[in-house]
């Protein structure tokens, strides 16, 4: 635990807290993260501001609504041959499996909701822990790209295979939806600032306990 402690320090007292993921309800931080892949989130931001004020931002009403109508708001978000028919086919199943509501979804183990999420179109791991996480409070730690950059570079990983990234961080971490939520925020946040393709070393809080920024191997 004790170097993963070390870096979350760090980060925190570099950047502050993060309080992400920054949304008014958990069905909203679900559109957020269906729409999330492979694009900024500033253009999600812009799909979901379409969304709300079409009056659209609505388990019954995505449901309810026709592709072409999805597509128009959701363009910014980029794959729209996609997204826009894998975000109303995910609230028809919300519909489905618990009338909408998600409080009863998110009540159930873990790992049945998990095997849910990643069962339905466009769903990976990424997607379904970041719905897990930050929509229904559950403690499953959240890999992006982000994560397996920052976490080579550091030294820490042992493979950059998702599930052993997970269970890494996971091993290392208490089991706190709260915490995990802050360690995923903050690397996020490090990789665009500082850990970018091309890292800015010198101003790193973390330069002295990583492995690449040093030059040494662990
Ligand atoms: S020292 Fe460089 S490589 Fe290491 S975490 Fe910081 S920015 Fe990334």
């Amino acid at each position: 635990m004790a170097l993963v402690r070390r870096v979350y320090d760090r980060l925190r007292a570099h950047y502050g807290p993060q309080a992400w993921w920054p949304a008014d309800t958990p069905f909203e931080v679900i559109v957020g993260a269906l729409l999330m892949q492979q694009t900024s989130w500033g253009r999600v931001e812009e799909a979901i501001g379409n969304l709300k004020a079409a009056g659209l931002l609505d388990v019954r009403r995505l449901a309810r609504a026709d592709v072409a109508t999805i597509r128009r708001h959701v363009r910014a978000a980029g794959l729209y041959r996609t997204k826009p028919a894998r975000l109303r086919s995910f609230c028809r199943h919300l519909l489905a499996r618990a009338d909408g509501d998600l409080g009863p979804y998110f009540e159930r183990p873990t790992a049945e909701i998990r095997a849910d999420l990643l069962a339905q179109r466009g769903v990976g791991p990424e997607t379904a822990d970041s719905i897990l996480l930050y929509a229904g409070g559950h403690p499953v730690f959240v890999v992006d790209a982000y994560t397996v950059r920052i976490g080579t570079r550091l030294g820490l990983l042992p493979s950059t295979r998702y599930d052993d990234v997970q269970a890494f961080f996971e091993a290392r971490l208490p089991r706190d939806a709260d915490l995990y939520k802050e360690v995923h925020a903050l690397l996020v946040v490090h990789a665009k600032a500082l850990c970018r393709p091309r890292p800015r070393c010198p101003d790193c809080p973390l330069l002295r306990i990583c492995a690449y920024g040093t030059g040494r191997k662990r």
